[in-house]
């Protein structure tokens, strides 16, 4: 298995990405603690993996509070002993051009897209150090790469994802810390459907996509396995962008 022995925290993991990310790293050997605001949802994803043999406990974790990042990895080391991955999934994503972007939409986007991800690798780097080392595995988005049509902040939320990634990991690659980047196309999820609300715009997007489909979760969850596992042990720093083609264009 890909990630014996290893202990995953992964945010947003009530649905989506993040739900995916944990039932596939539970297959994999991971110890994993899905940590989510969604805690009805969360803790039922965590019963069925550990219904089907996999070891996973649910965690409330509000990304863009210290005190709950704190007291999520505690509980993620108290369980199971020490933190090996960090996927820093947890995202929202909302319409606006910039005239249309308020102040307050700007900072909730903001908050929960960059500043969780900030706060989420302080909280956890401490303890990859005391494990020797880790992964930390942020999720951007291909509006992170280049300007979007829909969303000016979200979009600048997930340039400030790509470039942490890259200051934390020269900052701590010296400690076995690795820290890159994930940058998804179009992915049919719950944000996918806010995204492309109808038959129409949902066809438009998949016209941008040279392989001619919207990815499924699972795609994204394969490059977060790599990337988790001791197999991209000399990949730090990069940019794993999974879009069907879409940015080659
Ligand atoms: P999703 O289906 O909407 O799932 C996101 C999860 O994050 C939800 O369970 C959500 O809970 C949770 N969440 C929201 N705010 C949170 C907070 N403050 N603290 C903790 N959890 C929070 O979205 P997804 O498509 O799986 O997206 C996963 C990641 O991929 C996001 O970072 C997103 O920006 C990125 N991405 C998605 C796409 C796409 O097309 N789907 C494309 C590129 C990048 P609630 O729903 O209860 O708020």
């Amino acid at each position: 298995m890909r990630l014996e022995g290893k202990v995953a925290l992964i945010t947003g993991a009530a649905r989506g990405q993040g739900a995916a990310e944990a039932r596939m790293f539970a297959k994999e050997g991971a110890k994993v603690v899905l940590a989510d605001v969604s805690d009805q949802e969360g803790i039922s994803v965590a019963s069925e993996i550990a219904e089907s043999g996999g070891d996973a406990i649910f965690v409330h974790l509000d990304v863009t509070n210290e005190s709950e990042w704190d007291s999520a990895v505690r509980s993620t080391v108290s369980s199971f002993g020490k933190l090996d991955i960090l996927v820093n999934n947890a995202g929202i994503w909302r319409r606006g051009h910039v005239l249309e972007t308020s102040i307050e939409q700007w900072d909730d986007i903001l908050d929960i897209n960059a500043k969780g991800v900030f706060l989420g690798s302080k909280a956890a780097i401490p303890e990859m150090r005391k494990a020797g080392g880790g992964s930390i595995i942020n999720i951007s988005s291909t509006a992170g790469l280049v300007g979007s049509r829909t969303s000016a902040a979200y979009s600048a939320s997930k340039g400030a994802v790509r470039i942490f990634s890259k200051s934390t990991a020269i900052q701590y690659a010296a400690e076995g810390i690795r820290s890159n980047s994930i940058h998804p196309g179009p992915i049919d999820t719950d944000m996918g459907d806010q995204v492309w609300p109808d038959a129409e715009s949902k066809e438009r997007t998949m016209n941008r996509v040279a392989l001619s489909r919207i990815g499924t979760a699972e795609d994204i969850a394969y490059g977060a396995l790599y990337l988790a596992s001791d197999e991209s042990s000399f990949v730090t720093g990069s940019e794993l962008v999974i879009d069907g083609g879409v940015t080659a264009q």
